[in-house]
């Protein structure tokens, strides 16, 4: 079984005040908070997670809140740009939307044949606006963004190296992608049809400084299995293609492998199941703090170093 990711899983980033970043997602963006959460991996700080109304794979924007955290510096072997779809024709509304918040967004380029407008959330981190036919998710009705220009999940994340062909290699030798396109020293890798949410995009630029992941930068970028089994078969063939994977983790809403493709981005590859509602019923996503079995126990500890968060 070759590896062929479904698409983008989900992308993480790290932001600075949980509440900042809570109030730009949900009232700017107009997504849904899915998750209250903490970082399994450092249970004192908030995982949040936002995307449609269910979190659908493709669809799931999530951050690792560090408050106080100094800002990260975009460069390469990183993540630099995460790109949203929206419906053709609403390029122009967000822009005014944007500019009537206050927030600077670039005039609109074309890209692959397709408009695109640039802007920064709060903490800097670099985000995109992509009009574009497909989506991956049903726009939500009842937000602060009129159903008609919702943003409808990601379409695709940009990564900037310092080389091309090591990461080309790895993309297209070892993950299942394929070139789709190559303008202006961008090269576009697509998985699947190549549709929104099943694109990367490569550009080198040997001259930048390397990325330095805090406060405004990405993470990591998860790859969406379709179930555990292959997982289990794709973690064999990226071992033996000599990238050092982890075991698989129990994410509690997804099962994780990670590694880092060779130009320094943090790859997961998480799985489709369980989902968002294996503990709070789809009504109430994100509405209360959510913690894994193995933390519950120590859950007042946990909630009373949190900063308090208003999500309704
Ligand atoms: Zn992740």
């Amino acid at each position: 079984m070759s590896v062929q990711p479904l698409g983008i899983h989900h992308v993480t980033a790290v932001a600075g005040e949980p509440q900042r970043n809570v109030d730009f997602y949900r009232e700017v963006l107009g997504l849904r908070m899915i998750k209250q959460t903490v970082n399994f991996d450092a249970p004192d700080t908030y995982h949040l997670y936002y995307g449609d109304e269910v979190g659908h794979p493709g669809t799931v924007l999530t951050f690792f809140p560090w408050p106080g955290s100094p800002s990260g510096r975009r460069g390469t072997g990183q993540a630099t740009a995460t790109a949203f779809t929206v419906p053709p024709g609403s390029i122009g509304w967000w822009r005014d939307r944007l500019a009537a918040l206050g927030i600077g967004v670039t005039e609109p380029v074309t890209r692959f044949d397709e408009e695109v407008v640039a802007f920064e959330d709060p903490d800097g981190l670099l985000l995109e606006l992509v009009a574009h036919k497909g989506a991956v998710a049903e726009p939500p009705q009842d937000g602060p963004v009129p159903g008609e220009h919702a943003v409808r999940g990601f379409h695709a994340v940009t990564m900037t190296e310092e080389g091309f062909e090591a990461t080309a290699h790895v993309l297209a030798g070892t993950l299942g992608f394929h070139v789709v396109g190559e303008e202006a020293g961008r090269t576009r890798f697509a998985v699947g049809d190549g549709g929104a949410g099943q694109l990367v995009d490569v550009v080198p630029h040997p001259d930048a400084p390397r990325g330095l992941v805090a406060a405004g930068t990405v993470h990591h970028v998860a790859w969406r299995a379709p179930d555990e089994e292959t997982q289990a078969a794709w973690r064999e063939e990226i071992a033996e293609a000599g990238l050092d994977v982890t075991p698989v983790i129990d994410r509690k809403y997804f099962r994780s492998i990670y590694f880092r493709e060779p130009g320094g981005v943090l790859f997961e590859i998480a799985t489709d199941a369980p989902g968002f509602t294996v503990d709070e019923p789809a009504e109430r996503l994100g509405e209360t703090l959510q913690l894994p079995p193995w933390l519950e126990p120590r859950r007042a500890e946990i909630a009373a170093s949190l900063p308090p968060l208003e999500v309704t």
